[in-house]
């Protein structure tokens, strides 16, 4: 296959390079805060006592989300690696850097990977006094049905949602305020595309689908998700009409009332074209006597450089035009003109406050660990066995990382090995640093943050909730005892499932973490050892890990597959299993050294 051409130096540098790029463009509305480098504040946007507005996800959609970024609009950006969502490090900077003290507000499109994410750093900034809530944009009408609209993608017309959210909390309206009225837009903005060619990642220079030299296919993601069927290429008049008989068929509009259209291209589309649809959207709308409040035509929200378009219809109130025409000063939009506040009040002033809250020292120092290391409950499983069973996960996933992209090849996108050994490696460098002080729970936080610094896939919230979680169910311990290491296990299996929102039967990674949580519940209760009990858990998760080929997926990437997935084990599950069994091999190991010793 012939490689891609792309204006890039090394692909490894392109998100840096691009956002540095930007900045020197715009250094007069945007301006970077933080370590991660990833979280971009509006200069002239925080302000005390203002909700502020964090928007984000993965690049290669410029404009969106940085573009976006300038007062009267967003507050903020998370900028992830291409296609892939932020850590929640940025976006906890971002929040951070946004708090006017009135609460912040995370506006995102609907993928598992960043609701994961954006979850996490919301959970975070709680810990730190920063109240959060998310409004997830669901537009796309072709990703699921309207019966469950709730699982839709989010696509164009998160445009939509960030103006009309972005313009409440700059006229001041409270967090109750800002939440409502997203989710007001959300709801009436409905999105259908199409996808003419395919677009490539910088990485490998290679198209990410393939689409016959005369079709099309309507309903595409913007990564290059399935859509709802690939046709033969037609005139615009009748993509338009089709893209549009979908969207009517929900958003019903009675002669009188008003929209706003967006006509987007998705990378590689002219202007000309866009026009030429945006024609018969007019055309259309004209027959039903529903009138344009306002049109964009041009690129929102790209696929890097994919071919093809969306329309995108929000239907209007007289609440959500004054906020559409708010005034709003951004790199990819300027709407009327914005005054610049003056002085104090502005984002500068607002440094001071970053962590100031009283339940930012919560967190790493547990309410035990004052007490003398003799008061604290204990336990054979001390914190260097922990460390020590965990380098052996990150041995052991090593040594699988092939039989992990395998398995996730077939069902998934082919990274899981990759991901997990990056991820695991990190963590092995994170170990490396453990002083000698650190209790179980502070290992285990270590753990949680090098995992996610390197882990852009879904499995990176995923396992580093789990670690979380279990760490906290070990705070204020010298050691585990049996009980304590079920219960950890236990905390891991609920982590996943908080963070995953999966069920058992799903075919994710559940299915192996619930029954090794039950079946070392069930040695415990028969008065097993530590050792005993762990080894229980991993038996479990490898029976676990076999019973997902017997299921279809229902959650995840591998979930578009249905029941094309059965006969294939979840690369998830496995990994949990590559896991729980390196853990109890070490910890055997490590206690038989003890004894010995
Ligand atoms: P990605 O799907 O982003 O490429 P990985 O390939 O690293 O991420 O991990 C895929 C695994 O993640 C799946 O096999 C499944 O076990 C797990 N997974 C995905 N979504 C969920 C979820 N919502 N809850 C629990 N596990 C999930
Ligand atoms: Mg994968």
């Amino acid at each position: 296959m012939t490689k891609t051409k792309k204006l890039i130096n090394n692909p490894d540098d392109i998100i840096f390079e691009m956002i540095e790029g930007f900045l020197g463009a715009h250094p007069h509305l945007v301006a970077r805060k933080g370590e991660s480098g990833r979280a971009l504040v509006a200069v002239d946007g925080p302000r005390e006592g203002k909700v502020g507005i964090v928007i984000g996800g993965g690049s290669g959609h410029e404009p969106a989300f940085l573009g976006y970024v300038g007062r009267g609009l967003a507050d903020a950006a998370a900028v992830g690696n291409v296609f892939a969502s932020p850590s929640p490090e940025p976006i906890l900077e971002a929040a951070r850097a946004v708090n006017g003290g009135t609460g912040v507000v995370f506006l995102y499109g609907n993928y598992s990977g960043d609701v994961m994410n954006f979850d996490m750093a919301a959970d975070e900034a709680a810990g730190e006094g920063i109240e959060v809530r998310s409004v997830v944009v669901t537009d796309d009408v072709a990703s699921a049905p309207a019966e469950r609209a709730h699982e839709r993608r989010g696509i164009a017309g998160d445009f939509f949602v960030f103006k009309i959210a972005g313009a409440a909390a700059d006229r001041m309206a409270s967090l109750e305020e800002v939440v409502a009225v997203a989710e007001k837009a959300n709801r009436s903005t409905f999105t259908m595309g199409v996808a003419l060619g395919p677009c490539s990642l910088p990485q490998t220079l290679k198209p990410n689908f393939s689409i016959g030299e005369n079709a099309m296919e309507i309903g595409m993601g913007i990564h290059g998700e399935p859509g709802i069927g690939q046709g033969p290429l037609e005139s615009a008049d009748s993509v338009t009409d089709k893209l549009l008989d979908r969207i009517f068929a929900e958003l019903s509009l009675s002669p009188g009332e008003e929209v706003a259209v967006l006509v987007n291209g998705l990378g590689s589309t002219s202007q000309m074209e866009l026009y030429v649809l945006h024609r018969r959207v007019k055309q259309r709308l004209d027959e039903k006597r529903v009138l344009i409040h306002r049109s964009f035509v041009g690129e929102y929200v790209t696929s890097l450089e994919m071919a093809g378009a969306s329309i995108s219809l929000i239907k209007l109130d007289e609440e959500l035009k004054a906020l559409l025409d708010h005034p709003c000063q951004t790199a990819a939009l300027q709407v009327g003109s914005v005054v610049p506040e003056s002085g104090a009040s502005r984002s500068a002033g607002m440094e001071h406050r970053k962590s100031s809250h009283p339940a930012a020292a919560r967190s790493g120092s547990a309410p035990g660990s004052a007490r003398s290391q003799a008061e604290r409950p204990g336990g054979e499983v001390t914190p260097q066995i922990v460390a020590a069973m965990f380098r052996n996960v990150a041995a052991a996933i090593d040594a699988r990382k092939d039989w992990l992209s395998e398995l996730d090849g077939v069902i998934g996108d082919g990274d899981h090995g990759i991901t997990m050994a990056l991820g695991w490696t990190a963590i092995g460098r994170a170990l490396d640093q453990v002083n000698s002080d650190d209790d179980i729970e502070a290992i285990c936080k270590r753990m949680a943050k090098a995992f996610l610094d390197s882990v852009g896939a879904s499995s990176g919230p995923l396992y580093a909730t789990a670690l979380l979680r279990a760490g906290e169910s070990a705070r204020g311990r010298a050691g585990l005892d049996a009980a304590a290491l079920v219960a950890f296990i236990e905390a891991a299996a609920a982590g996943i499932r908080e963070r995953g929102k999966a069920e058992p039967g799903d075919k994710t990674m559940v299915d192996a973490w619930v029954p090794a949580a039950e079946a070392a519940a069930r040695a415990l209760r028969e008065g097993g050892s530590v050792v005993a009990c762990l080894k229980a858990a991993a038996r479990g998760a490898e029976e676990g890990m076999n019973g997902t080929a017997k299921i279809a997926a229902r959650k995840g990437r591998s979930s578009k597959l249905g029941e094309r997935s059965l006969g294939h084990m979840d690369p998830g599950a496995a990994s949990t299993f590559v896991m729980l069994s390196a853990m109890a091999k070490a910890l055997e190991r490590e206690l038989s050294e003890t004894a010995d010793g």
